[in-house]
Formats: structure tokens, sequence, C-alpha cells
């Protein structure tokens, strides 16, 4: 690889100086620096090696540094660096066509933007405009993005400090067996109960008012909960017979992470419009866009879709969707997420699952995959508070970090979020390191 820019130190220096953070008190962070990453690992500027269990931010779905996408970065960069969104380019047009033909039913126009948060954005527009109406319910325990109508969209508490109560959002419960909001306690009553509950709050909010549900097919960063089978068949009912749009959240469930190419594939369930970004390319460079149903396409015909980005559908972030997808494609990517979560994931978290007092529950599919810290199994009281941290969840991350594995927590819950990449071996290995780590929670509960 071509030298540095910078030696670590400098690195770190001018970025206490310059550079500000996402989501973050910005005298209170210690980033580590990182110098480079291939496939599953990245190495810090001390040249320690890490494993990804997270794939950063969920989305290095085919790992870091695939030769191949690489390459078609470069080629693109050399042809042609950008172009304006008005005019046509190859690596746009074969990057909306291979969307096209993996998103499911007759999904078959693209609009490209720049991340997961706009993509949501003007989803939400297009179904306003297409209905006349202007409310959209989403779930609490979801992530929407941080622009201003996602972070009103999201159900978390990144909402919180962003929220003007001016968006016309109103927010509903999902499905979620183990912190039931039903009193349900089987994943059957889970569903039923939890379709009522939506379409009550469909009657109550008025159905002629609603222009759309969105919602995550499979919510990620809230605590992938998996919804019961039938729950997105309910709720794809439930738009029928109101006339509201469907929008699935499929950027951090799509393209492979759940062991199949979207979450809503697990239900058979075809959304109106389906919003992506993180594993499209894999994050190579930004991208991220909405599939856009046939019906929904012919509202804007002949009337102006009003809304627009300068780099929609930038032809470095396409062609590098272009190479990604045949990777995908030749490799045989999705299969083999699903292959790792129900051979080797699944299992060995089961185990886990006995092993360790502190943890409550072990839930997801492929790469995707959550595991529930609790002081107490009985009580289910979390290991951190809803919205907050504490000291014994901190201390199973830096035991982790100090053995060489990058773990993705939230709350009180730890994500085993690899790439669909990640060698067998690798998953054991980070597993093993994981496994080892929990007797840390387990002490700070006393068992
Ligand atoms: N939707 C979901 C489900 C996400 O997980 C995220 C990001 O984590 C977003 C939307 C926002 O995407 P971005 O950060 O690219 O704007």
């Amino acid at each position: 690889a071509p030298e540095p820019l910078l030696d670590p130190a400098r690195t770190y220096e001018l970025d206490r100086q310059h550079v500000f953070h996402s989501w973050s008190a910005q005298a209170k962070i210690t980033p580590m620096t990182v110098v480079s990453a291939t496939g599953s690992h990245v190495w810090d500027g001390e040249g320690k090696r890490y494993l990804d269990f997270s794939s950063q931010l969920v989305y290095t779905n085919i790992g870091h540094q695939h030769p191949r996408v690489v390459q078609a970065v470069q080629e693109q960069a050399a042809r042609l660096c950008t172009i304006a969104p008005q005019h046509a380019n190859d690596a746009r047009s074969e990057a909306a066509r291979m969307i096209a033909e993996v998103t499911p039913g007759d999904l078959d126009k693209v609009f490209f933007t720049n991340g997961g948060a706009d993509a949501n954005e003007h989803a939400v527009r297009m179904a306003r405009l297409h209905t006349g109406r202007y409310k959209v319910l989403t779930r609490y325990r979801s992530y929407h993005g941080g622009t201003d109508t996602a972070v009103n969209l999201t159900g978390d508490p990144r909402r919180w400090p962003n929220d003007y109560a001016s968006s016309g959002v109103v927010h509903f419960f999902g499905p979620f067996l183990y912190r039931s909001r039903f009193h349900a306690t089987t994943e059957q009553e889970e569903c039923d109960r939890a379709l009522e509950h939506l379409e009550e709050t469909i009657r109550m909010e008025g159905p002629e008012t609603i222009a759309a549900i969105l919602l995550e097919s499979i919510p990620g960063t809230a605590g992938i909960m998996i919804p019961p089978p039938g729950y997105l068949t309910g709720v794809r009912e439930l738009c029928d017979r109101y006339g509201i749009v469907l929008i699935a959240d499929e950027v951090m469930a799509g393209f492979g992470r759940s062991g199949r190419w979207f979450g809503v594939d697990h239900d058979g369930v075809v959304p109106d419009l389906l919003t992506f970004a993180k594993g499209v390319n894999s994050g190579y460079v930004p991208l991220g866009g909405v599939a856009i149903s046939p019906r929904i396409a012919a509202t804007f015909d002949e009337r102006v879709y009003p809304g627009g980005l300068t780099y929609s559908g930038h032809p470095l972030a396409t062609a590098a969707a272009v190479a990604t997808l045949q990777v995908m494609q030749d490799e045989d990517v999705v299969g083999g997420a699903a292959r790792l979560g129900e051979e080797i994931i699944g299992p060995r978290l089961r185990q886990i699952l006995e092993s360790h007092p502190s943890v409550g529950e072990v839930r997801g599919a492929g790469v995707f995959w959550a595991l529930e810290l609790v002081k107490d199994r009985q009580t289910r009281e979390p290991l951190a508070p809803y919205g907050g941290t504490s000291e014994a969840m901190n201390r199973v991350v830096a035991e982790c970090k100090a053995n060489g594995l990058l773990p993705f927590a939230n709350f009180n819950r730890i994500h085993v979020v690899p790439p669909c990449t990640t060698t067998a071996e690798e998953v054991h290995e980070g597993l093993d390191i994981l496994d080892r780590a929990l007797t840390l929670a387990d002490d700070a509960i006393g068992s």
C-alpha cells in the first residue's frame, strides 16, 4: 500500500485539534487511531491487530479492502471521478439495475442518496406526496438516521435532544418477546398482539392522515429483534387495508447481514419503498438510496419529484456498488453469512447463554446477533440502563479490546456483527475472546 500521509501520533494530535466527532462530548473521547485494515481485521497506531466484530458501524459486509472493489474504484477514478446527477452514467445505470435485481418483488427504480438518513428522508417525502397524507408511524427501539426528519423518525434516545415534535411522527411498539409490552409468553402471542396494537394506533390516529409506516425489517442498533414469522406480513396487510405506504429500512439489515439479501425476505414481504446504504458497497464510498415500486414511481412520471442531491449516484460510489454486488454473487456472500449464523454463531452463543448468568438472551440470524446482558435473569433487569452505560458493560468491552476483539456495544447489549466474509476460524477466535470477557459481567453481578 502507498505510504500514509501522517504517522499515528501526528494523526491523533491533529484529530484532537481539528476533527469534531459524531455523537460525542468532544473533550471526553480518545479515538483509536486505525492505520490499516484488511478482511475482518484492523490495525491500530501501535501495530496491534483487532478482529472486527462490529464491521465498523455494521457496514463492511464483505470486509475491508476487497481487491475487486478496490480495483473497481481505482478504475472508475481513472475513467471518470464524477459527473452530475442529471446525466446518464454507466456505473450508476448498472448499479441501479443490479440493486433492482436483488431487491424483492417489483421494486425496480432507484433514487441514490449519500447514506441511510437521507434515504429515509426521501422515502418519507415520496410517501407523503404519493398519498397526500402527512403522518408517519415508526417503532420505538429503532434508528433511522441523524438528520432532522430521520432523527424524528428514530425511536431511541438519540432522538430526545433533537426532537421538536413537529414532524408528524407517531411511535408504536413492535414485537420484542424478551421485553414484551403485550404480556405475551409466545412468539405467536407477541406477533398477534403487536399487530393489534399497530392497528389500534392507526385507528386512533386516523388512517386517512397516515402516509407511511416506516420500520427496520430487523431493528439493528436497537437490539436485533428478529420479528416473529408473520409480523411483517401483518404490517403489509394493514398498509394495504388502510392505503398506507410501507417503507422498509434495510440500511443495516440489508445486503446479506441476516443471511438473506434483505430482512423482509424472511417473511417474503415486498414493501412499497425500501431504503438502503451500508452493505450496498460495504461503505467503501458513501452511498445510500431508495428502491421504488412502480406505483410510487408513477406518481412522479408527469409530476416533478421535488428533491435531489449534488452527488446522487456518484460514479465512484456506484462503481463500488457494482463490484460489491458482483463479489456478493460470485462468492455467495449471503449464503456464507447464513451458514456462519446457523453452524457457528447461533450454537456457540447458545452455549454462552448457558454458561454465563449475566447473559439473559441471545438472538439473531446470519452475522446479525445480540446478547442481552442482565443483572438478574429472573427480573431481566439490564446490566446498563436504557440509553446509558455501566461500569460492568465498559469492563466487558475493554477486556474484549485488550484481547484483540472490537465488539459493538449498545446500552446493555453486545452485538456480534462481523463481516459476512469472516472465516469460521476467525469467528471461533472472536467468540472465544467474548466468552472469556463475559466472566467479568458474571463477576459484576456476583455470580
Ligand atoms: N437506518 C438504519 C437502520 C441505520 O442503522 C442507520 C445507521 O446506522 C441509518 C438508517 C442511518 O444511516 P446513515 O448513518 O448512513 O445516515
